[in-house]
């Protein structure tokens, strides 16, 4: 049996996180991949096979997570994916409390590596798209289009970046309305 452990990490996070061009993981690089995984609290070492499923994963989750933010009708077959990712992964919550210590969580699987990733990432997505769903936004500023959980309901922009790229564009916008 494999022991994975679990940090305190936002599970909805790991969802836009995995879809982020910028935050995402590197899927063509299984080192790099491998430790953005570790740094979620995942200890995987995923195959060329795993990086192709987990690509496969990050194609179906961006199209949903998007289609949240538009109100468009789902793909069936993007949920009937989600949802077997979801399925293939027998993961049970363990704890752990040692003496002194305190109780932390862990993850045991007994299936394998890949499909326990898999399956993590897949229930992150379902959390999200049915607990924070409200949230979910994507990014106005021009060539951005990140998916992203909103603090505020007036805020259009990812980052401050994008919003002051988003001002500098409005600006300019005037100036030429009025120049
Ligand atoms: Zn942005």
């Amino acid at each position: 049996m494999d022991r994975i452990h679990t940090r305190r990490y936002h599970r909805s996070v790991l969802a836009i996180e995995f879809i982020d061009t910028r935050l995402g993981p590197d899927l063509d690089d299984a080192g790099v991949t491998t430790r953005w995984l570790f740094h979620r609290g995942i200890r995987s070492e995923p195959t060329p096979a795993d990086l192709a499923e987990l690509a496969r994963l990050q194609s179906t989750a961006d199209h949903l997570l998007r289609t949240a933010v538009t109100g468009e009708a789902a793909d069936a077959g993007a949920i009937d994916h989600l949802n077997a990712c979801s399925a293939a992964a027998a993961v049970a919550p363990q704890l752990n409390w040692p003496v002194n210590g305190r109780p932390r969580m862990w993850l045991s699987t007994s299936g394998d590596s890949g499909a326990h990733v898999l399956g993590v990432i897949a229930r992150s997505v379902i959390e999200l798209l049915t607990g924070e769903r409200a949230r979910l936004r994507v990014c106005e500023a021009h060539g951005c289009r990140r998916v992203y959980l909103s603090a505020s309901a007036r805020r259009r922009w990812c980052s401050d970046a994008c919003g002051n790229r988003v001002r500098v564009a409005r600006h300019a916008a005037r100036r030429q309305l009025t120049g």
